[in-house]
């Protein structure tokens, strides 16, 4: 697995801006709710009886119908790759079902807020209560399988996973922008090794779009989010030199700030289209945007086993 990085290690970042500093209630209840009552669902015995399938076209049909029953609104599959999972992580599954869900855009209507950290983790919640069901469903059914949660510490990469899961393409922040959802989603999703169809890559212009694009790097205050593509960062799923946003940036401004979230509904892809009427809210064409001073950069140490990423412009 020479081409994985190691895990992300969340602590190990706090601890670089001196912990925690958020603190929103409905945040750090959303996150025991995760933490006590999630992480424990993760397992399960799986039933002798097994359901069989006639091919792999049915039994991912069947899955899928299922994850959007249990509440994703966006569902792919692909072959997990040794690039796809964390150094020092073991993955034996063969599959990912990859599942999305939708955040709201009028909780991002002023960035960074207290409006949209919660969203953040209400999402994490409940797209954790999709995965905890649909890995039961497959136990249900005969079959082993895991659970790879969207709030962190999973042993696959999400973003790779739903590139080629067919989520759509990796934009200039970073994140991936689906061609109708946009980047205002949370990823997670369910390991398993049942012979599954798998979904093909989108390429649909929104990466090559993004050369020509910059509102995410211009309203990024730390100026974390990348000029140019890095050639020495390696290719997309589309064989493009990839963005990569410096996270010893980012991640100070992340940190302190609600969790910033500002390049996901600045970004000016397709999202505002669907969520003007999400639920009927009334909503703005673009968010208020609040740039604070930056925190210094911060970095994990020179040999910490956690993710570390390109220094850009420093
Ligand atoms: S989350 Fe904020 S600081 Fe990080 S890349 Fe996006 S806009 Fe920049
Ligand atoms: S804001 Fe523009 S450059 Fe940034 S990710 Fe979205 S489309 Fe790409």
């Amino acid at each position: 697995m020479t081409n994985s990085p190691p895990a992300f290690a969340w602590e190990e970042w706090y601890a670089t801006v001196g912990g925690r500093s958020i603190q929103i209630k409905e945040v750090t209840d959303l996150l025991n709710e995760i933490y006590n009552h999630q992480y424990s669902r993760f397992d399960g015995e799986v039933s002798h009886a097994r359901r069989p399938f006639s091919s792999p076209a049915e039994a991912a049909h069947h899955l899928k119908e299922k994850a959007l029953e249990f509440g994703a609104d966006i569902v792919g599959i692909c072959e997990i790759e040794p690039s796809d999972v964390y150094r020092g992580r073991t993955v034996t599954e063969k599959f990912a079902i990859a599942v999305g869900q939708r955040m709201r855009w009028r909780e991002f209507q002023v960035v960074p807020s207290r409006e949209a950290a919660i969203e953040c983790l209400r999402v994490y919640f409940t797209l954790g209560e999709t995965v905890i069901q649909l890995a039961s469903h497959i136990r249900s059914i005969g079959y082993a399988c895991k659970v790879e949660h969207p709030i962190g510490d999973s042993d696959l990469l999400h973003i790779p996973i739903g590139l080629k899961a067919g989520f759509g393409e990796l934009g200039r922040h970073g994140s991936i922008i689906h061609p109708t959802l946009g980047p205002l989603f949370r990823m997670g999703s369910v390991i398993t090794s049942i012979e599954l169809e798998v979904d093909a890559p989108v390429d649909a212009g929104i990466a090559r779009f993004c050369d020509s694009c910059r509102a995410c790097r211009k309203y990024c205050p730390p100026q974390a989010t990348p000029d140019d593509r890095s050639p020495e960062a390696g290719k997309d799923h589309l064989g493009y030199d990839r963005y990569v946003v410096d996270t010893g940036r980012c991640f100070p401004y992340f940190a302190k700030y609600s969790y910033c979230s500002i390049c996901l509904p600045v970004c000016v892809y397709n999202h505002k289209e669907w969520a003007r009427d999400f639920d009927g809210a009334q909503t703005k064409a673009f968010p208020t945007v609040i740039m604070l001073s930056p925190p210094p950069p911060t970095d994990v140490l020179e040999g910490t086993p956690c993710h570390t990423y390109p220094r850009i412009r420093r």
